[in-house]
């Protein structure tokens, strides 16, 4: 039986880039040596990582405005980092909490002694983004901190364009590779953990406006950040500062060759809308219920629940027998939650979306 994993994350790589890895795992440069064991400072992981960077640039559309970097570390790690390049101690920073990554970004600039602007609160429910044209975002902000999809809670920005002229910064970790709309002029600065969209755990991307990249460099100095912990310092040694994490990389790298191959971002964009039309098309029946509202819906994970939650266990572990795994909704919201990242085929998609209609017919 074939598995449909819809994990938040750690997620499905696509099925032709896990063969192609198991392919070449062992033998990966043809010099007798597997991408488990080369050296980072031998030539072919030079050409691996250049060209790994190159791809991120060309695969995700970034613009020469921007620099590109990659870095150990997850995306929380990022909340702390990025804080410490884009401002001081004191400064005035804004965030919105629109969900639990956003409330640990938030909750991190709170600890770093930075004056936080929450610019939207959406607590309790945390299934709206509110009407961002109203927010009040202080003039004096060093920059908008954003939750471009919140994983958890199953939200998206329909839209980018944010009013005002506060530099932005983008968490993209669920988002990234899979929408084209970034408003790159006013972009300070994105991150995202690899896992999810383009790779596996163990390394991420930074994007930095190049406007921002020294004050950057002197802000990471005067807020003690150690060298390794300097995103500048790791653009100016291509991203191979310290030993990276090579096995990760080598992954995007394969994962990035196959989005190339089947149209870019435009075709990850489109599967996206397509993988939510799919699952949609059946929330918006009477059986289910969404969590989002209807225009803040997230293209990546799929959160409603059934009229009771002995039912909610019911799909759960139905659908385990027709190969579908890793739908438990988060603890604090229950339910249901499927995500479907880049990895995901349309076949997968269209499995879950006839096992709700047949399971829903069943028991409606
Ligand atoms: C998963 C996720 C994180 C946390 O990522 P780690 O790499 O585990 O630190 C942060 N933000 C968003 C939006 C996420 O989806």
């Amino acid at each position: 039986m074939t598995t449909h994993y819809f994990s938040p994350g750690p997620a499905s790589l696509p099925a032709a880039v896990r063969e192609l890895i198991k392919h070449e795992l062992l033998d990966t440069f043809g010099i007798g040596v597997s991408v488990m064991e080369i050296s980072h400072r031998s030539r072919q992981y030079e050409s691996l990582s250049e060209e790994t960077l190159k791809l991120v640039r060309e695969v995700m559309e970034i613009p020469q405005t921007h620099k590109v970097l990659l870095t150990p570390f997850g995306a929380q790690q990022h909340f702390s980092l990025l804080l410490n390049h884009l401002s001081l101690q004191g400064d005035t920073v804004a965030y919105t909490e629109t969900g639990v990554w956003a409330h640990l970004a938030t909750v991190d600039a709170q600890a770093a002694n930075r004056k936080v602007a929450v610019v939207y609160d959406g607590a309790p429910r945390l299934n709206s983004l509110g009407d961002p044209s109203n927010w009040d975002i202080p003039q004096e902000s060093k920059y908008l901190h954003l939750t471009v999809n919140n994983t958890v809670e199953g939200t998206e920005y329909p839209s980018l364009k944010f009013h005002g002229h506060v530099p932005l910064v983008l968490d993209m970790t669920s988002a990234m590779a899979s929408r084209r709309d970034i408003p790159w002029e006013r972009t300070a600065l994105i991150y995202a953990s690899a896992q999810k969209n383009f790779g596996i755990a163990g390394c991420s991307l930074v994007v930095i406006h190049n406007d921002y990249f020294e004050t950057a460099r002197a802000n990471a100095k005067k807020n003690n950040l150690g060298n390794a912990l300097n995103y500048c310092a790791i653009h100016d040694a291509k991203s191979v500062l310290n030993t990276p994490p090579v096995f990760p990389i080598y992954v995007t790298n394969r994962y990035l060759h196959w989005m190339k191959a089947v149209g870019g971002i435009e075709t990850m964009e489109k599967w996206a809308h397509e993988r939510a039309r799919l699952v949609y098309g059946e929330v918006d029946g009477t059986f289910y219920t969404g969590h989002a509202a209807e225009k803040h819906r997230s293209r990546h994970n799929f959160v409603f629940r059934l009229p009771t939650p002995e039912l909610d266990a019911k799909f759960i572990s139905e659908a385990e027998k027709e190969g579908i795994l890793e739908i438990k909704g988060y603890r604090t919201l229950g339910g249901v939650r499927a995500s479907m990242y880049n990895g995901i085929s349309l076949e997968s998609a269209h499995h879950f979306a006839d096992f709700m209609k047949q399971f829903r017919t069943r028991n409606g």
